[in-house]
């Protein structure tokens, strides 16, 4: 996800902004100003309670705030992320939205101060005044909407100063030249991304070459923990003596194992875009700690594939690649097909239930020919993350 705030006085131009931001970078826009004023034209109840404060150019209470984005967000659950425009507002909004990006799973990625002076705002809102038809475009109430600004928003500016996501821009410049800068500092915002991807689906789906045609496409590292715990026991290293040890005598390798590969994987990876996951996280305990991970590295989890491919047909494509020299160990007999296909439906499937209620989970029918089911993939990829793919 990639959420924005823009921040500035009225008449910054945020909205302008906001118009093209939204279409670049495939975000859903959040103005609260707008919100409210569709709440006013509804004359809903919210409408109503705000309408005498609007009026006269003061802030509408956090409680109404928190309300009617509450309703938006959850009315809108599955997007790239979030511009907000005209929020936060107040100091205590500051903290609101922070809490609300925890309970999205999510962080504000920047808060971008667009900043004028006084006289060029009042100039501006003057001007708009003529035309925008808003009760609140006139000389007094403008002036009481600055003091507003002065009084109670710019000290949110320090909530994200120290938090380190805040960056100013010069207002003061042409239309496109504003929009050049804001798309600059998003950009660099967007190179520091990682793009993580986890691949589920039923073994012999095809979600290993699946995954590591993907991995190539878009620079992104393949992670299959399976094959990294092969790798060490071929290495002789001391985790692969002990992998070797629990293989032989039939135990599963313990998570503290996999987690110091998976935290030496991410170490070694510097400058990559992303990791593509496959065949982890395999248990539900593998799913918590691989949100902690990368919460650890300040990234989460962006897209999740289910690829889904009916059981007969998995039997016959495994069954097919036991007789190859693409074989692998546990392809070999039609006894321990059925129990990594077992293992799958009771431990993994209810991790990819778990999933499904705190992220968007999207099915992809592997049925295909590989062509096909990649190109499908890819459209997905592309659609979800425009500009982190693009360059
Ligand atoms: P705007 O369209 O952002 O200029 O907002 C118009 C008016 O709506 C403001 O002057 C406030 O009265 C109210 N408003 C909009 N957003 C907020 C907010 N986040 N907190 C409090 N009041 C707001």
């Amino acid at each position: 996800m990639l959420n924005i705030a823009l921040f500035g006085p009225p008449g910054a131009g945020k909205g302008t902004q906001s118009e093209f931001l939204i279409k670049k970078f495939n975000l859903f826009y959040i103005s609260t100003g707008d919100l409210l004023r569709k709440e006013l034209a509804n004359e809903t109840k919210l409408g109503l309670q705000a309408k005498s404060i609007i009026a006269k150019g003061g802030l509408v209470s956090d409680e109404i705030i928190v309300q009617i984005i509450e309703k938006t967000i959850k009315n809108n659950p599955d997007v790239n992320g979030f511009l907000f425009d005209g929020f936060p507002r107040t100091f205590v909004q500051a903290y609101i939205l922070e809490g609300l990006m925890i309970k999205l799973g999510t962080k504000l990625d920047l808060l971008i101060s667009i900043k004028v002076p006084e006289d060029e705002s009042v100039k501006r809102l003057l001007d708009r005044g003529k035309t925008s038809g808003r009760l609140d475009d006139n000389e007094e109430v403008i002036r009481n909407r600055l003091r507003e600004y002065h009084n109670k928003t710019l000290p949110v500016l320090d909530f994200f100063k120290q938090r380190g996501n805040y960056i100013a821009i010069n207002g003061m410049q042409s239309i496109p030249d504003v929009t050049k800068d804001i798309i600059q500092v998003i950009n660099d915002v967007l190179s520091k991304k990682l793009i993580n991807i986890v691949i589920f689906g039923y073994p012999g789906s095809g979600r290993g070459s699946l995954g590591k045609a993907l991995a190539e496409k878009y620079n992104l590292e393949f992670v299959a923990t399976g094959a990294m715990l092969d790798e060490e026991i071929k290495k002789k290293s001391k985790i692969g003596q002990q992998v070797k040890e629990l293989y032989e005598t039939g135990q599963l390798v313990p998570d503290e194992i996999v987690i110091r590969l998976l935290e030496q994987k991410i170490e070694n990876s510097k400058g990559v875009k992303g990791f593509i996951f496959k065949g982890y996280p395999r248990t539900l305990v593998q799913s918590y700690i691989l949100d902690g991970m990368l919460r650890k590295h300040d990234s989460s989890i962006n897209k999740i594939f289910d690829i889904q491919v009916d059981t007969l047909e998995l039997i016959r494509r495994l069954d097919k690649r036991s007789k190859t020299d693409k074989a692998m160990p546990y392809d070999s007999s039609t006894e321990r097909i059925v129990q990594r296909l077992e293992e799958h439906k009771t431990k993994t499937i209810p991790v990819i239930e778990k999933y499904k209620e705190i992220h968007d989970v999207t099915v992809i029918d592997g049925t295909p020919p590989f062509e096909i089911v990649f190109k499908n993939l890819c459209k997905e990829i592309e659609s979800s993350f425009k500009n982190l793919v693009s360059e």
